[in-house]
C-alpha cells in the first residue's frame, strides 16, 4: 500500500500580495459611497493583519444628515467631502497597535491627508491598485510625501483568473 495516499499535491492560488489587495478589496465593498469605494488593509513583516479600513462617515453621526453626493456647485457643507473619513485614515484611527513598518495595501493610491497620516505613523510600504489619480497636485504631495518617508510605494495588478476562481468558490460555499 502506498502510504503517501493522502500527500495531494498542492497548488497555492494566491500570493501575499493578491491576499491582502483582495482584502482591501472586500473593505471597499462595505463602503456606503455610491462614487467611490476605496478598502485598505495594513499587515506586518509575518504577513499578519494589523488593521482595516474603508471611506464611510464618521463613526455615531446620524448619517441621514450627511450627503453622499459630490457635486463641488454647492457650498462644502453639503458635500460629501466634508465629512468622509478616508479608508486609511479608518484604518489609522482604529488599529490596536503600532503600524511602524507595516505594508499597507489599498485599492486606490492614497491622497495627500492620508499620506501624511502613513507617514507619520512610520508605515514602510504602499501597495496600490489603481493610480487613477496619478498627475494631480494631491497625488504628487502624496508621492512626494512618501519620497521624503522613504515609503515605497508599487502598483500590482489582479490576475483576472483570481475573481473568477473566487467567484466559484464563493458560490461553492453557499451553494
Ligand atoms: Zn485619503
Amino acid at each position: 500500500m502506498d502510504m503517501k495516499v493522502n500527500f495531494l499535491p498542492v497548488a497555492s492560488h494566491l500570493n501575499w500580495d493578491e491576499y491582502f489587495m483582495l482584502q482591501a478589496m472586500m473593505a471597499s465593498f462595505k463602503s456606503k459611497d455610491p462614487n467611490t469605494k476605496v478598502g485598505c488593509v495594513f499587515v506586518d513583516d509575518n504577513n499578519h493583519q494589523l488593521t482595516m479600513g474603508y471611506n464611510g462617515q464618521i463613526a455615531g453621526i446620524d448619517e441621514t444628515q450627511i450627503p453622499w453626493g459630490n457635486i463641488k456647485s454647492v457650498p462644502l457643507d453639503q458635500q460629501k467631502y466634508a465629512y468622509v473619513v478616508h479608508s486609511e485614515a479608518n484604518a489609522i484611527l482604529h488599529a490596536k497597535a503600532s503600524l511602524e513598518g507595516a505594508r499597507c495595501y489599498v485599492t486606490l493610491f492614497p491622497c495627500h491627508e492620508c499620506a501624511k497620516m502613513i507617514a507619520t505613523v512610520k508605515v514602510k510600504e504602499v501597495v496600490f491598485l489603481s493610480d487613477k489619480y496619478n498627475g494631480t497636485v494631491e497625488n504628487q504631495i502624496a508621492k512626494r510625501i512618501f519620497d521624503m518617508s522613504n515609503i515605497k510605494y508599487r502598483e500590482i495588478e489582479l490576475r483576472p483568473d483570481i475573481i473568477k476562481d473566487l467567484s466559484q468558490h464563493f458560490t461553492s460555499m453557499i451553494g
